[in-house]
């Protein structure tokens, strides 16, 4: 560390790949560093649990919270090389074991996560079992007061710690967003949001209602299609020439979004057409949700915005002692994440200048005042479909590491038109070897 950086308390709140890369940037840049995690082990989403919350639709505030929304065939749906950390690139393993594929099933992303985790050391600064349940501001001038409750077998009460700075990593796919659908309460179907789906089973001869149309829409319709009498998928986002029975099935439906629920079982669809349903699977995303946080209104999650925030990062009143990693969505994930604790790890230290309150606060305004010109709704402020790598580049800028590499970018442009064309092959199908071994030739270049 330079003499001129200065270390900081820091407390960062999961131990998912987010917070383990936050960690492990802090901890080079010199910064102090305690991760809380409530889970007994790292990986946070990718910790695949067969158990689901009692309440189907997760929307009960009081219920015990099962954290990931894994199902159990899921796949990838980015392929490793891109998906990886931009200096631990997600390989096969060398000895065979494992799963070898480019697009592999989650067990394999979570001993990625393990392994990162074991390769830097950074289980040492977690503490397990540890959940946060309060970062207010603490009477001592500018440092948060951090309250935690111990889990497990041990129990015990909460406890107080202060640190100068905090890094939210608690992910952001827990909270069930759920659809409106008019007539709904007298509908007498069941319903559940895909938070709480595992496996088809339950819907063997079912006629299923899906709604949504992201990855894990299409990923669960199909899987559940394989048992089920009928699906049929609705949004509000499909072309209407991709409507209708969908090739290679004979029980697979796409229809524009519900139009009404009927008391006596029938849904019908803003077509007209309608359906005898038994269960509705809503695959209608998550909400942000920081049930810790006591800010007075500093920061708050406004129709899924939270703000306001400069870069999806910092608060500006309150930078660069509060920070957020890994809001944006329709990203890849994990390199991500590292850029942004970059530049964190640098603001905390004084090597990384933001700019004032006042400028920072100006930019959110203007990037506001952009999203409404465009028409685009405020609950997509953090979906970067269109400006991740421009986005990423100049979080690169700001703390002095190399930009995202360009066959990144080419292979997810790729991967993301095949599985929009062939959604139940694109996993399996050739790859662009060009584009593989430019990345193999950037991994050997940028070894740990
Ligand atoms: P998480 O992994 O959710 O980790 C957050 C951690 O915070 C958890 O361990 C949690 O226990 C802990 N925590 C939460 N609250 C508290 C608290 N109060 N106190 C203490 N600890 C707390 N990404 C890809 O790159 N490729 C994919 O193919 C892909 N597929 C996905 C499929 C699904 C169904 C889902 C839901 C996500 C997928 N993702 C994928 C995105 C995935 O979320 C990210 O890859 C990444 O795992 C997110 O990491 P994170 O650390 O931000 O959050």
């Amino acid at each position: 560390m330079a003499a001129s950086m200065i270390s900081r308390h820091v407390a960062v709140i999961g131990a998912g790949a987010a917070g383990l890369v936050t960690a492990r940037e802090l901890r080079r840049e010199g910064h102090r560093v305690v991760v809380f995690e409530r889970e007994p082990r790292v990986g946070g989403t990718w910790v695949y649990t067969p158990g689901t919350e009692r309440d189907p639709l997760g929307i009960d505030p009081s219920r015990p919270v099962v954290h990931s929304s894994l199902y159990k065939s899921l796949r990838t749906n980015l392929p490793r090389e891109v998906m990886g950390f931009g200096d631990y690139p997600f390989l096969p393993r060398a000895d065979g074991s494992g799963d070898p594929r480019r697009y592999p099933g989650h067990e394999e992303v979570l001993a990625y996560v393990e392994d990162f985790a074991r390769e830097f050391g950074l289980e040492e600064m977690v503490r397990f079992e540890e959940e946060i349940m309060g970062v207010g501001m603490a009477e001592e001038g500018g440092k948060w007061k951090v309250t935690r409750m111990r889990n497990g077998g041990g129990g015990g009460g909460r406890e107080e710690e202060v640190f100068d700075a905090v890094v939210v990593c608690n992910g952001h796919y827990t909270e069930p967003r759920i659809a409106e659908i008019p007539g709904i309460d007298q509908w007498p179907g069941k319903q559940m949001h895909s938070h709480n789906y595992r496996t088809p089973k339950p819907f063997q001869d079912l006629v299923v209602v899906l709604i949504g149309s992201a990855a894990s829409a299409v990923d669960i319709s199909r899987d559940i299609a394989q048992v089920a009498k009928e699906v049929h998928v609705a949004s509000r986002s499909y072309e209407v020439e991709t409507l209708g029975m969908q090739s290679g099935f004979d029980n697979l439906w796409l229809h524009p979004m519900i139009e009404k629920a009927h008391e006596d079982g029938k849904i019908t669809f803003l077509d007209g057409r309608s359906v005898d349903a038994d269960i509705i699977l809503h695959c209608t995303g998550y909400k942000y949700h920081f049930p810790f946080l006591e800010t007075n209104g500093i920061v708050t999650v406004d129709d899924n915005r939270v703000g306001p925030l400069y870069k999806h990062v910092f608060p500006p009143h309150l930078a660069p002692w509060l920070s957020f990693v890994g809001l944006p969505w329709k990203v890849v994930p994990f390199p991500q994440f590292e850029y942004q604790t970059k530049w964190i790890a640098g603001s905390l230290s004084g090597r990384v200048a933001l700019p004032s309150e006042e400028e920072m606060m100006e930019d959110v305004k203007d990037f506001y005042s952009q999203l409404e010109a465009s028409g685009v709704p405020k609950r997509y402020t953090h979906n970067l479909a269109n400006s991740q790598f421009e986005y990423n580049d100049w979080l690169a800028a700001q703390s002095g590491s190399r930009p995202s590499e360009e066959w990144r970018k080419e292979m997810y442009s790729e991967s993301s038109r095949k599985r929009h064309a062939r959604p139940e092959a694109y996993r399996d199908e050739e790859a662009d070897e060009t584009l593989v071994s430019q990345a193999h030739e950037d991994f050997t270049k940028h070894p740990l």
